[in-house]
């Protein structure tokens, strides 16, 4: 189970946390500024690239474990993603596998 669910560390049994709405990655060309670090990321064309969704994630504070979340991605295309996201359906009938 989700720790994020649970409100209980899986690996220490803590149960405090620190939680981030949009985990983000520091601006490297700069000193202060922060980027963002999409939950999916791939090229459309030769100029272009896409970058859909964040992560929320949630760490231990007791041990450190952390949990990521990807989040607002409904306008993923994965037909756009040329081949570097897949769908898997657990749940779905055996049959053939569609790429
Ligand atoms: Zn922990």
């Amino acid at each position: 189970m989700p720790m994020k669910r649970t409100h209980v560390c899986p690996k220490c049994q803590s149960r405090k946390f620190l939680v981030q709405g949009e985990f983000q990655v520091p601006d490297q060309d700069s000193s202060n500024g922060v980027d963002p670090f999409p939950a999916f990321t791939f090229s459309v064309s030769t100029f272009d690239r896409s970058m859909i969704g964040a992560f929320e994630t949630w760490t231990c504070a007791g041990c450190g474990f952390t949990e990521f979340y990807a989040r607002d991605f409904q306008a993923l295309d994965i037909s756009q993603s040329h081949g570097k996201v897949r769908y898997f359906d657990a749940a779905a009938p055996p049959g053939p596998v569609y790429r």
